[in-house]
This record gives C-alpha cells, structure tokens and sequence, in this order.
C-alpha cells in the first residue's frame, strides 16, 4: 500500500493542504482563501497540492483533517485538533521545539509540547480578534498598505510608537489618529507589532516559556513579528517558509502514523 499522506488545515481564513511521500518529504502543498463553501474550499486544497505534487488522488493512501473547518474534510479518514497538528508539525521541523506560538487569522495559542511533539499544556486566545493576524490585517488596511508589506516595513521604524489599545477597533482609530498626527506610518507600525507581541508573551507565560519556540502560522511570515518576539524573548526562534503550513504538515504526519500502524 502507498505511503503517500495529506493533510488539509481549514482555518478562519485560509486553507491549507499539504502532500507528503514515502520519505515523509513534502511532495506538494497549497494556500488559498476560505470563502463561504468550507466543503468546496478543501477539495480544492487537496486538488492542488495534488496538482503541485504531480500525484491523482487515487495513489494517496490517508487525508486528515484539521483546524477550524476540519469537520468539513468530508473525504478524510481521521479528525485532530490544529494544536495537536501544530504540536507535530513543529516538532517534525525542529525537534528542539518546547513551545509553539501559533499565530493565525483569528487566534493566537501556546502551545507547550515534550520532545515527542506531544502536546502538555496551551493557552489560547480567540474571544476576539485582537494580537491576531485580523488585528495586523485591519491596521495594514487602516494604513492603506498589503499585509505583506507591514512588516518590513515595521523593521525600519526610527522610534516607535505606543500602541495602549488592544481592542481591534480601538487600535484601528488609534493609528488613524497618530495618522492624523503626523506620525511615520513604520513607527506606527513597529508599535503595533510590539503590542501583539505584548500579548503574545502574556499567553506564552501562561503555558510556561520554554528555552526552544518555534512560531507557527501566517503571521509567522511577518518578518516584523519575528522580530519583535526575538527582540522581546531576547533570543532567536524557529521560523521557516512551512510556518504557515505546519498544521497540514502534523495532520499529514498523523495519517502517516495510522498508516504505518504507529510505528511513526
Ligand atoms: P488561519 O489558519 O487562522 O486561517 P493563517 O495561519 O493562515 O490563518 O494566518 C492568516 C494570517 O496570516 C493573516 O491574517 C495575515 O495577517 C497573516 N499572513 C499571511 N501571510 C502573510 C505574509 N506573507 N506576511 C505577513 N502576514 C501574513
């Protein structure tokens, strides 16, 4: 029988699919919008990472499903949280990881793992969207750029400003208002990467800072982020161009698993 696993990870915001082969190598992954049809949006991510893998569907031996939507990957054999996919993923990249910061579109969580990527405690934030990427995504609107471009942005910043609101709305008037004020749009946005750090911290220490993080999820991309979680910590932390993706990659991982009848 074929080794060949998936993992799809429907978040509140976007999709995400990764293939892995015999060797447990990353073989093909996708990234796009969630939209209204959840059901339709993971076939599509399955349907691409396919496509990016070269591979038909009939050759992949076990789909799992994970993160927010994960009930609706009707096609998959097994169900497992996004905290313990995250839990695997990391520790499957890193295998120092002691700590995940998960940072997604609307929650932000801690997760504290053994060296087995098992999870031993978390702390999550998802009463609002505030220290999320949402909060990132309406302040970089609010200032009229991509969530792309903020980060490297922030990282130029001269003297950055004190960001006090952590409320999502009240934050987006506060930038308006030191907009109005004259203020440098990088230091504005060096203090609102700094204030979602802020908060970020408060979770991590809930759980237990432990001396290997390894930050996970899309605003893991945001080279401002990883900057001032370093800069916070006082210490460099795991990041890699899979961040995003980690969720499918430890959901692949545990179909691997169901595959090999546990032998990992
Ligand atoms: P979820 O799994 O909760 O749907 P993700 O983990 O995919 O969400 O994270 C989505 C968030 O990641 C967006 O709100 C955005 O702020 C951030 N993000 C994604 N890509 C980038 C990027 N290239 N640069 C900066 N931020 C990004």
């Amino acid at each position: 029988m074929s080794e060949i696993v998936a993992g799809v990870d429907i978040g509140s915001t976007t999709a995400k699919c990764v293939v892995l082969g015999e060797d447990a190598r990353v073989l093909g992954k996708s990234l796009n919008a969630v939209g209204v049809d959840i059901v339709r949006d993971a076939e599509r991510a399955l349907d691409a990472a396919l496509a990016e893998a070269q591979i038909p569907r009939s050759e992949v031996a076990f789909i799992t499903g994970t993160g927010y939507g994960r009930y609706k990957v009707y096609f998959g054999q097994l169900v497992v949280t996004e905290i313990s996919c995250h839990a695997r993923g990391a520790s499957f990249l890193f295998p120092g990881t002691r700590l995940v910061v998960d940072i997604g579109g609307q929650d932000t969580k801690a997760i504290r793992i053994n060296d087995a990527g098992e999870v031993v405690d978390f702390a999550m934030n998802d009463k609002c969207a505030a220290g999320t990427g949402r909060f990132l995504d309406v302040c970089a609107n609010a200032l009229g750029y991509e969530v792309g471009q903020i980060g490297p942005l922030s990282l130029q910043a001269r003297h950055a400003v004190k960001v006090t609101s952590t409320c999502t709305v009240f934050a987006e008037s506060e930038v308006t208002s030191y907009v109005s004020r004259g203020k440098d749009p990088k230091d504005i946005l060096a203090g609102l990467h700094a204030s979602i750090v802020n908060r970020t911290l408060s979770l991590m220490q809930r759980v237990g800072v432990e001396p290997e993080v390894t930050f996970t999820g899309g605003v893991s991309q945001n080279a401002g982020m990883v900057h001032a979680l370093q800069h916070r910590l006082g210490r460099p932390v795991n990041v890699s161009p899979l961040s995003q993706y980690l969720g499918a990659l430890g959901a692949a991982l545990h179909g691997r698993e169901r595959v090999r009848g546990g032998a990992g």
